[in-house]
């Protein structure tokens, strides 16, 4: 059985004050969790003060990305591997498809953060996902297939063993439109099956998100299949109930 892990991903959102009192009311619900893991990804620059806050060991870590460089240097505006290391972030969100669209991250350049992150003993969300227009002209699972593909060429299958996978329509990110429970749990299948034609044992133990839209109402039913191992959630992750909520839904 694979333990359940859900995130929240805050994006650019946040301030001392707004975060100071959500990570207070996630101190309040923590003992409520139970058998899911749990992590919160804030903005680079509060990560310690988040580390700080946070009451319970229940709740880990994250970054929202990291540098390709595996080393400190001159890379002005980038915060090296070793320094979320050195805040003890647990975990680094790679290639979500905000940085990938707004930020132009390319895969190759992906797959090289998963490679750094991996290094440095930090766990990547290694997020895929596809456009609408992807989906509608049938080219979907290529592309998932192509995402996956980059990060296997540099990792190799056994790196998989270390690496959480959030599937990510991109159609269903912070539009209120989910996708469906069997739809998710089509590409779910489908990432899983691809990976265990490369190692079955390794398919069965990746742990794959769901993200897109996830609200307490609609978690259950997506937890629920049998192929999503929790989620990645970006707005329902900035208030402590509806975040707590979704966790316990998992
Ligand atoms: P959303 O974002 O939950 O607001 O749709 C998810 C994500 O982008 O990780």
């Amino acid at each position: 059985m694979r333990k359940p892990f859900v995130a929240g991903n805050w994006k650019m959102h946040g301030s001392k004050a707004s975060i100071l009192s959500l990570v207070t009311g996630l101190n309040a619900q923590a003992d409520q969790l139970g058998n899911v893991d749990v992590a919160v990804c804030p903005p680079a620059i509060y990560i310690d003060y988040v580390k700080r806050s946070l009451s319970s060991n229940a709740i880990s870590v994250g970054a929202q990305n990291v540098a390709a460089e595996p080393v400190q240097g001159a890379f002005t505006g980038e915060i090296s591997v070793e320094m979320l290391k050195d805040f003890a972030c647990d975990y680094v969100i790679l290639g979500h498809s905000e940085r990938r669209a707004i930020y132009g991250e390319t895969d190759a350049e992906v797959a090289q953060k998963v490679k750094v992150a991996l290094t440095a003993n930090i766990t990547p969300i290694l997020c895929v996902g596809e456009t609408l227009e992807e989906r509608e002209s049938g080219v979907m699972e290529s592309v998932i297939a192509s995402q996956l593909d980059a990060v296997l060429d540099v990792v190799g299958i056994d790196s998989f063993a270390d690496i959480v996978i959030a599937y990510e329509p991109i159609w269903a990110i912070g539009t209120g439109v989910t996708a469906s429970p069997a739809q998710a749990q089509d590409v779910h299948e489908f990432i899983r099956g691809k990976l265990a034609g490369l190692n079955s044992a390794i398919a069965e133990k990746v742990i794959i998100q769901y993200g897109g839209s996830v609200k307490p109402d609609n978690a259950k039913e997506l937890f629920g299949q049998a192929d999503i191992d929790g989620g990645l959630i970006g707005g329902a992750s900035l208030n402590a109930d509806d975040f707590i909520a979704i966790c316990k839904a998992a």
